[in-house]
């Protein structure tokens, strides 16, 4: 059996009819940007999360960068960030000279809370959470550190659309929830798009003027600003797969269920929810050791997996200038030597998950 990390096909086909309706109507309108679809989506999202504000751009990388201009954090301000991310989370805050001062992982693989305030200094300014994989961060113990140190709080939801912690949902939390609808997410666009959601409505309104080039009334400008918008189809696509997105997701969660309960090898660490979290599987993650080995044996017999990430962030070329030496973060090195994505996909059929299962099984 062949079987691929990921199929985008899937998920469309299950609702093809929607989708193409939906596209053939905004072509035909007329109208393309910053237009009824996007004022529609936003206040659906909005609802959705169960925070008065959102506002669609043009990418997750996009959003944060936004949230951390708006909120002021700049040159010589430092931020709190997880070691253990995909480096579009920290290029938020170095894109606005701010410095990333890193925390390892929990054995969720988000930030550790508890190692959090040892790195708290006269200048940080902000705590940067991503709910990676799909999975709350500890939500609670954050807010706790935040408030008692005066400190902002940004999310990066990107993975984790319609997670919760305490019933609560990723991005409801912090000043600012950034998410971003790349095609592969849980509720992906056809293209690029993001958003920002908050329940200040002053920063909603600064996001609002800011992405359309500062000027809220065509052709005056009262602040710089960029053009970083949701376009029209991509709002009215994901209108359609929002609408969906709690089966979506529920499914996602049957099917980590089923690579629970059926993978059985003591060489595979599988992933574990945190109390009190609702994850929605953006990923399924194990451990391994010898995992490239493993991702070759798994190729060999059909199964296409993937490492989310191979090269921790504060190792990457482009930050090298922080100066940090291999060694320095040993928790999420590690995870980046173990970590491997299983396939794992919306419309992924129980006779591919059991292959999967099975072949992980017979190695010994
Ligand atoms: C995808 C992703 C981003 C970036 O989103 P884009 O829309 O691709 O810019 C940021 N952070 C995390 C954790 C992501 O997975």
């Amino acid at each position: 059996m062949e079987i691929a990390c990921n199929r985008m096909d899937r998920g469309f086909k299950r609702y093809q009819e929607e989708f193409e309706t939906k596209t053939l109507e905004i072509l035909r309108s007329g109208y393309y940007i910053l237009g009824k679809e996007v004022s529609a989506f936003e206040s659906e999202f909005a609802s959705f999360l169960g925070i008065p504000y959102c506002i669609g751009v043009g990418s997750g990388l996009s959003a944060l960068q936004i949230a951390f201009h708006l909120l002021g954090i700049g040159k010589g301000d430092e931020v709190i960030v997880p070691a253990n991310t995909y480096i579009a989370s920290v290029l938020g805050v170095t894109l606005n000279d701010a410095t990333p001062i890193f925390v390892e992982p929990d054995k969720f693989y988000n930030i550790d809370a508890g190692k959090i305030e040892e790195k708290i200094s006269e200048r940080t300014r902000a705590i940067l959470v991503v709910h990676l994989y799909g999975q709350a961060a500890n939500m609670t113990e954050i807010m706790n550190i935040a408030r008692k140190h005066n400190l902002r709080v940004v999310e990066d939801c990107a993975q984790s659309h319609g997670a919760s912690y305490e019933g609560q949902q990723t991005g409801t939390f912090g000043d600012f929830g950034c998410f971003s609808f790349y095609p592969t997410k849980n509720l992906g666009a056809f293209g690029d798009g993001g958003a920002l959601v908050t329940a200040d409505a002053k920063l909603a309104d600064a996001v609002r003027v800011y992405r359309n080039y500062g000027s809220r009334k065509k052709y005056y400008n009262e602040m710089m600003g960029v053009n970083s918008r949701l376009d029209e189809l991509q709002a009215g696509l994901l209108r359609v797969r929002l609408a969906h997105l709690d089966e979506l997701n529920a499914e996602r969660k049957r099917m980590a269920l089923y690579y629970q309960e059926h993978i059985i090898n003591s060489k595979f660490i599988l992933p574990e929810v945190r109390t009190g979290a609702e994850a929605v599987w953006h990923q399924y993650i194990v451990r391994v050791k010898g995992r490239d080995e493993i991702q070759q044996k798994l190729q060999r017999k059909g199964i296409g997996t993937m490492v989310h990430y191979p090269i921790p962030p504060h190792l990457s070329e482009a930050l090298r200038y922080l100066n940090l030496q291999k060694g320095s973060y040993p928790i999420t090195e590690c995870y980046a030597d173990e970590v491997l994505s299983l396939p794992f996909y919306n419309g992924m059929l129980e006779e591919e998950l059991q292959y999967v299962a099975d072949v992980i099984n017979s190695f010994s």
